[in-house]
């Protein structure tokens, strides 16, 4: 059983086969484009390289094709991306501009280059399903937030792959099964004391979850995946009458609002043009001080939300680092657990140093909080869950 994993990016095309013939899904291959303009000849691409590779030579080997979408208007989970849900995703494209509408532009190619191949979506907020709702709630009159005016919470696939992921290699096999079976069965018990991860995903587009027993208590990520942490050119976190004052006091139009705090803002707006981790901190090594603010500013926010899981779950066991920068900067992961021993984060800086992009304990031998880098996985928690929903339907 072949299921294909797209990832669209607004100017990326990447993707990821896997098979599932008796097996947990191997990875069969993966590749992608970079620098896309046009996403249907980018598509063309791709599906030419998997026929020449011998890997699909034609729609009847493909089970699926699993998308990571973003949120819809009134649905979350695992869904088959029919008409009227990616219609309903469309409704939202206000809210996530960077993000919904190339999903919604590859879903609709896919289907007209295979019409016989189910396309399948596992939503980013699908994760935070059962976050307790006072976590889930602004403090909105009634009306706004029944029009959908929430925090709902994103990078639910790379948290739920943490959450397994963390499970497993803390020998908590009873919450990894949980984690694993939390779109079937979110009530599966689990054995032991409860396990307490924060997951930090920080990378372009930056998220941090508390996770008790597998299952998010909440994300930083609110209404939109705008929010919370300073993302690469996305402000993240913002007082609402910031908007209103700007508009008022220079007379900016909604649009221009858009632009400034979804392609001007975060780390860009902070160190005055750089969006990428790595040359933000390099000017800031040569001496460049709105450089080395941004990334105070980003190390600061996310100590925030550690503190902020860190008193819903009443204590840690693990602190987890992934994407881009949770994997490869050192320095970011020193800065954001310096100076936490009283919360029983104490980092080995060797470890720390020499972990890169894979599978690493940071932690001191005698540090009460587990420290990890663990690669996320975000394809695999997608072509799961997709494999599962084709079973359930089947049967
Ligand atoms: P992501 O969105 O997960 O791809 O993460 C992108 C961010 O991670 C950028 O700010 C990059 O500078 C940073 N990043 C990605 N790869 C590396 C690497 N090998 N070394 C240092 N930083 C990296």
């Amino acid at each position: 059983m072949k299921i294909l994993i797209p990832n669209l990016g607004s100017t990326s095309v990447k993707y990821r086969l896997f098979d599932f013939t008796g097996g947990d899904g191997t990875l069969l291959t993966r590749g992608g484009l970079e620098r896309v303009s046009d996403h249907a000849e980018a598509i063309e691409q791709v599906l030419g390289e998997l026929r020449e590779g011998g890997w699909v030579g034609s729609e009847e080997d493909l089970a699926a094709v699993g998308f990571k979408t973003i949120m819809a208007e009134g649905r979350t989970g695992c869904l088959e991306l029919t008409p009227e849900v990616v219609d309903s995703m469309e409704a939202c494209n206000n809210i996530a501009p960077a993000h919904n509408p190339p999903y919604i532009r590859g879903i609709r190619l896919f289907a007209e280059k295979m019409p016989s191949v189910p396309l399948v979506g596992l939503f980013e907020t699908a994760f935070f399903q059962w976050a307790p709702e006072a976590s889930t709630r602004y403090a909105v009159p009634q009306s706004w937030h029944d029009a959908g005016v929430r925090r709902w919470g994103f990078h639910g696939a790379s948290h739920k792959f943490i959450a397994e992921r963390s499970a497993e290699l803390l020998d908590r096999e009873d919450v990894a099964e949980r984690a694993r079976n939390l779109y079937v069965d979110a009530g599966l018990p689990v054995d032991r004391s409860p396990l307490r991860v924060v997951s930090c995903h920080l990378g372009g587009s930056s998220s941090i979850s508390g996770i008790l027993n597998g299952a998010a208590v909440g994300n930083s990520m609110g209404l939109s995946p705008q929010s919370g942490l300073p993302h690469n050119n996305r402000v993240g976190d913002l007082d609402s009458m910031a908007v209103l004052h700007m508009m008022r006091r220079d007379g900016l139009s909604v649009d221009d609002v858009e632009t400034a705090l979804c392609n001007e803002g975060g780390l860009k707006g902070l160190s005055g043009g750089h969006n990428d981790i790595r040359d933000i901190a390099s000017e800031a090594d040569s001496g460049n001080a709105q450089a080395k603010l941004a990334l105070d500013v980003f190390v600061h926010s996310a100590r925030h939300w550690l503190g902020a899981y860190f008193a819903q779950l009443n204590g840690l066991d693990a602190l987890v680092f992934t994407a881009g920068i949770g994997e490869n900067r050192a320095s970011i992961r020193a800065a954001i657990c310096a100076e936490l021993d009283q919360l029983g984060i104490r980092l080995d800086a060797e470890k720390n140093e020499a972990a890169r992009a894979e599978e690493a304990i940071i932690s001191a031998d005698d540090s009460p909080v587990r420290v990890m880098v663990i690669p996320t996985n975000e394809e695999l928690v997608v072509a799961r869950e997709v494999k599962r929903y084709l079973e359930h339907r089947r049967n």
